[in-house]
């Protein structure tokens, strides 16, 4: 088999995500063998450094033994039983493990199976908890300019990315939207800080006009990954619990993409010393080997729900596959490896390596910005350097790095005309520096007439 065959099967019968199929008339499907570490390999022998971690879910490479391992164990034992009325070994682990490992004071642990579906769940627990406590007005949801949470109705509805959102519109409920802090737009004389602080003044004064009708304030802490990875300074966090509290409403912390290390931390909450009332985790969680996401709670939140069945405040949400025992296996296998591995304080070399690698980009002529927070690095293409204008998005420059790339042993598959690395954390320093070469080539071809 060669990657023109499976090529040819795939079209016509598999309806790609987030894509416009006619692109492939152009652009051919890459058809992936095999994976180890870093590397993906086409079935033609070309091979592709995964400098996104297939969209930011695989943190410690392609086929990893342990995680594989603890797979196929748990298939000879139980691929799955419901998790209502039932339970099992590893989903009673994780949900220890998850306790232990996220923010103080986040306990229950509700499964599902992708990063959307826990923010449904959040976005659901959280009416439903205003409702149980005697206060059925608040029935809204505050979030940020430029926030991504999902692609499913609620959780797109809570999102503002105009490129996935508008068409859909009409079907989305309304949301109350507050000016993001993104560091990108800060002013010249402020740093990041001074303009989170700044920034936050939209959001007390959305908090008191709305707190009445709010449910909860939903983010993503400190990088809002889809929305081109722009990056925020974490004392907006530190203020919003401040204000949540005193306003009373919920503060629901969607780290589906930043959880797990990808910021420098554990968790990005950890930055601000908060705990959130929900924690969304989803991605990483399993090392990138199987959809699994969950919805991380407090006790007092739990406690609005427990009750007499009579009583009908249970949260009665279900998946099919709740809590799936292999998901589970998976996820503590890379608990596993977080454990013995030391990888937070590792990939603080890898971050630091990054860093150096991209320093020659703030001086490339059509970079307007090199970002980076933990193990996430991002370079912002403009036309011009001064004005920060915008290549038109009809030129889709970001489009021909990723084909220059492909070609040289490099998936940076970009959003829009921002170039970014975001690599499983067992690359290595000289991977780190292919990928800057290749990067920097790429971005001058397509930034060149
Ligand atoms: C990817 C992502 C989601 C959605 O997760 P899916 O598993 O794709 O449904 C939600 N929030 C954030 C911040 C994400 O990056």
């Amino acid at each position: 088999m060669n990657n023109k065959d499976l090529e040819k099967r795939d079209w016509g019968t598999v309806w790609h995500p987030c894509t416009q199929m006619k692109d492939h008339e152009q652009l051919p499907i890459i058809p992936i063998q095999s994976g180890r570490g870093v590397w993906l390999e086409d079935f033609d022998g070309n091979r592709y450094i995964d400098a996104i971690s297939s969209w930011w879910v695989n943190i410690f490479g392609h086929a990893n033994p342990r995680i594989g391992d603890a797979i196929s164990r748990q298939a000879n034992q139980l691929e799955h039983v419901l998790l209502a009325g039932f339970t099992h070994e590893p989903v009673v682990k994780l949900s220890e493990r998850l306790a232990a490992l996220t923010p103080d004071g986040l306990q229950h642990c509700f499964y599902a199976e992708c990063g959307s579906a826990a923010v449904e769940i959040a976005l659901k627990m959280s009416f439903h908890y205003w409702r149980n406590t005697g206060k059925p007005e608040k029935t809204r949801f505050i979030n940020l300019s430029n926030s991504y949470h999902g692609e499913t109705i609620g959780a797109l509805s809570v999102g503002d990315v105009p490129l996935y959102k508008e068409t859909y519109q009409p079907l989305l409920w309304q949301v109350h939207t507050v000016p993001s802090p993104d560091c990108y737009e800060k002013d010249a004389d402020e740093d990041c800080e001074q303009h989170a602080r700044r920034m936050f003044a939209h959001m007390e004064v959305a908090l008191e006009q709305f707190a009445d009708e709010t449910c909860a304030v939903i983010v993503e802490p400190l990088v809002q990954c889809a929305g081109n990875m722009r990056m925020y300074h974490p004392v907006y966090l530190t203020l919003l619990r401040e204000a949540c509290d005193k306003y009373g409403v919920h503060l629901i912390a969607d780290e589906i993409a930043v959880g797990f290390g990808r910021s420098g931390t554990l968790f990005a909450c950890e930055q601000a010393e908060i705990t959130p009332d929900f924690l969304c985790i989803g991605k990483g969680l399993t090392g990138g080997y199987l959809p699994l996401s969950v919805c991380i709670t407090t006790d007092d939140v739990y406690q609005a729900f427990y009750d007499d069945y009579e009583s009908l405040r249970g949260f009665l949400h279900s998946h099919s596959y709740t809590g799936n025992p292999l998901a589970c296996a998976a996820a503590n296998a890379t608990l596993d490896i977080f454990e013995s591995d030391d990888v937070i304080h590792n990939n603080r070399a890898l971050a630091q390596h990054m860093a150096k690698a991209l320093d020659r980009f703030h001086l490339h002529p059509h970079v307007a910005d090199v970002r980076q927070t933990g193990m996430i690095a991002a370079i912002e293409i403009v036309k011009d350097k001064k004005t920060r204008e915008p290549f038109p998005w009809q030129e889709r420059r970001g489009l021909r790095v990723y084909q220059y790339a492909l070609d040289h042993q490099a998936l940076l598959r970009p959003l829009g005309n921002v170039i970014y690395l975001m690599p499983p954390y067992v690359i290595s320093e000289d991977e780190i520096d292919l990928l800057a070469e290749v990067a920097w080539e790429g971005i001058t071809l397509a930034t060149t007439n």
